[in-house]
């Protein structure tokens, strides 16, 4: 059995910013890694230098997107939709944007994907999309149902060679534990925890699972390097700048926090399970 996994992720540098020291440690392990990303990030914000990107920003973030999954190891998949903005962005109101568009037909684009690629794991965002972002909520809703569908020979018939069932559904999430730390350190600096991030718009105390929900950890020291240089190609993003986790001197992001942290959807795991492979007890 030839290991596949496909991620389906929001954005341009969700594949980076998030899970991508596994998604680099299974492509160099001989997994085939497809990572299919949703919206073309046209509303993120810029990061500073990058104000004159503003204007062609679906076409710079393609272009870092690429640059990026090269340099994780899988192959690239666009679902081709336009990036809809964080929460009471205008650009929710957008037609072509993620949120507005057609549930059954974005949900027939990841079944197309499963059935074609038949990746046994899938990985896509938790519920709250991890920051409460609406396209990361919608990617998930839209990944869970292709999930099942795709198994399903009555649904989208006409899409893909045959139905697959993955055997396993991930979502990304984080323990709580380092947010804590991160909201402690910022209420010393005086800054306020509740309205962090580049748009000030990121409630850190609502963010993280309590440590017993997370699941699988997958340990990506060795590719620590890999994930950073990856995230770095995401520079109107921000990228290699170290986020949140820039508060904490490099050795302890590498040797400590290097791991990348899921809940086990299906087959579902109860609180306190731990695993350390995402293929772990898959048959061969
Ligand atoms: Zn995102």
């Amino acid at each position: 059995m030839k290991k596949c996994l496909l991620a389906v992720l929001a954005h341009p540098d969700d594949e980076s910013f998030g899970p991508g020291g596994a998604l680099a440690r299974y492509a160099a392990e001989g997994v085939d890694v497809h990572i299919a990303i949703a919206t073309d990030g046209a509303a993120g914000s810029v990061a500073e230098g990058y104000e004159e990107a503003r204007g062609k920003l679906a076409e710079v973030r393609a272009r870092e997107l690429q640059a990026a999954v090269a340099i994780l190891g899988g192959t690239l998949h666009t679902l081709g939709y336009r990036d809809s903005g964080y929460i009471n962005d205008p650009a929710n109101q957008h037609p072509d944007a993620f949120i507005n568009a057609n549930e059954e037909e974005a949900i027939g684009r990841v079944v197309r994907l499963i059935r074609e690629l038949r990746p046994q794991v899938v990985i896509t965002h938790d519920e709250t999309g991890g920051y409460f972002h609406p396209d990361h909520i919608f990617c998930h809703k839209v990944t869970v149902a292709a999930f099942h569908a795709a198994a399903d020979p009555t649904q989208y018939p006409e899409v893909g060679p045959a139905p697959h069932q993955p055997q396993r559904l991930y979502y990304t999430a984080f323990p709580n534990t380092f947010v804590r730390l991160v909201v402690w350190m910022m209420r010393l600096r005086g800054q306020d925890p509740t309205r962090a991030g580049r748009n000030k718009d990121i409630d850190f105390t609502r963010l993280g699972l309590p440590p017993r929900k997370i699941h699988a950890r997958i340990d990506y020291r060795r590719y620590w390097e890999v994930k950073r240089a990856a995230s770095a190609q995401h520079a109107s993003q921000g990228g290699g700048t170290g986020g949140s986790r820039g508060f904490l001197p490099v050795w302890v992001q590498r040797y400590v926090l290097a791991y990348d942290t899921f809940i086990r959807a299906i087959p579902p795991a109860p609180d306190g399970y731990r695993e350390t492979d995402l293929f772990a007890g898959l048959a061969d």
